[in-house]
């Protein structure tokens, strides 16, 4: 090989190595996202079960009417995909069409009191 080729070739291994650098970099960021979220996900189902037991001692509440209502509220979008869809509704104040997921109104900045509790979350 030539002293060009050479050259070449050098070149090529270290964009390699710093295509391998960044990768790496981007795996352990979404590695430590992961771990954040999984977090959050358990923070949330620990306090779901201890909400749920409470209800279930104070009110009775059985494990049969928490999923019923899951279906249902899961239902209300047109698809029963285990998710909670926001919604599209008419901003109290202005009357423009506002998403349930949003804290305020982004025409009028009044807040959107419709939706699901854990959208405002
Ligand atoms: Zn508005």
């Amino acid at each position: 090989m030539n002293l060009f080729g050479e050259f070449f070739q050098e070149q090529r291994i270290r964009e390699t190595q710093k295509e391998a650098r960044r990768a790496n970099e981007k795996a352990v960021d979404a590695t430590s996202t992961t771990l954040d979220l999984r977090k959050r996900v358990d923070g949330l189902a620990l306090a779901n079960q201890a909400l749920f037991e409470i209800l279930q001692l104070r009110l009775g509440i059985s494990e049969e009417e928490v999923l019923q209502r899951m279906a249902e509220i899961d239902g209300r979008d047109g698809v029963r995909d285990g998710k909670m869809a926001a919604c599209v509704v008419p901003c109290r104040s202005c009357g423009r069409k506002v998403s349930t997921a949003r804290q305020r109104c982004m025409y009028c900045g009044s807040p959107v009191a419709d939706g699901h509790l854990f959208e405002k979350i």
